[in-house]
């Protein structure tokens, strides 16, 4: 039994187990079993399987990302060293959700937009014509909050996941080899790595990082706290192929 198929125990909207078994012939696991893997899973790859059940929208993420808050604070990367207590904790806190939400895209096919939080439309002031203005009468002009459509999502408020080179497909035409044998050949998409979704793209975390720290470098961003996104991500990944690996172990 692997991870990917453990949502299927559960009904889609509570977190309660139901009794449904599984739906491929070979599965010979019964809800009992399965009660007790998980149990074995957890003891023995907490993190990795809190972060797959809270990617899956099993289960709060709060424990994932408590535990991701700890990895990270013992990175003890030198940019961070450097903050107040509270400016670190803040940032800390932006870096792991900020790479908990990369990781668990792998599981959505939408998400919300980032850009415009999932309203579809953004605040931004602007000039608005009250009068045009005639002969005689000054326009008026007021700046005023107007609401502009978010172009990210077009207004949709969410965006899919799907990596945009490949269309989620992982692979890509290669059109030179293709012209070379006369016949189609594909090779992995060098956006996605061959990962399918896309990644959420990190300016958006050095943004929220630059509020806390305003003169930050361009080194201080990529040897710190986009090192810190990227190790948090690994960690993700890592942990969840270990709680895969326990599962497998348990249920063989
Ligand atoms: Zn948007
Ligand atoms: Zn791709």
């Amino acid at each position: 039994m692997n991870l990917e198929s453990l949502p299927k125990f559960y009904s889609p909207k509570s977190p309660k187990l139901n009794d449904v078994s599984p739906a491929t012939g070979g599965d010979a696991l019964n809800i009992t079993d399965v009660m007790a893997a998980q149990g074995m899973v957890q003891s023995k790859a907490p993190l990795g399987f809190d972060l797959f059940l809270a990617k899956m929208g099993i289960q709060p993420p709060d424990a994932a990302v408590n535990a991701l808050k700890k990895y990270a604070m013992a990175l003890n990367n030198p940019a961070l060293k450097k903050l107040s207590d509270d400016s670190r904790q803040e940032i800390i806190s932006c870096l792991v959700q900020f790479a908990f939400a990369d990781y668990s895209r792998s599981a959505a096919s939408k998400v919300v937009c980032v850009h415009c939080s999932g309203a579809g439309v953004r605040r931004v002031v602007q000039d608005v014509i009250k009068h045009p203005g005639v002969k005689g009468v000054a326009a008026n002009i007021k700046r005023e909050d107007v609401d502009e459509l978010c172009l990210h999502c077009n207004g949709k408020g969410e965006v899919s996941t799907a990596c945009r080179g490949c269309k989620g497909k992982g692979t890509v035409l290669d059109e030179k080899r293709t012209r070379l044998h006369g016949v189609p050949v594909v090779k992995i998409c060098g956006r996605c790595n061959g990962n399918r979704y896309s990644r959420v793209p990190t300016t958006l975390a050095r943004a929220a990082v630059n509020k806390i720290v305003p003169d930050l470098t361009d080194y201080q961003w990529y040897s710190g706290y986009a090192d810190i996104i990227n190790r948090l991500v690994t960690k993700c990944w890592q942990e969840e192929a270990f709680a895969e690996t326990q599962l497998r172990n348990v249920t063989r």
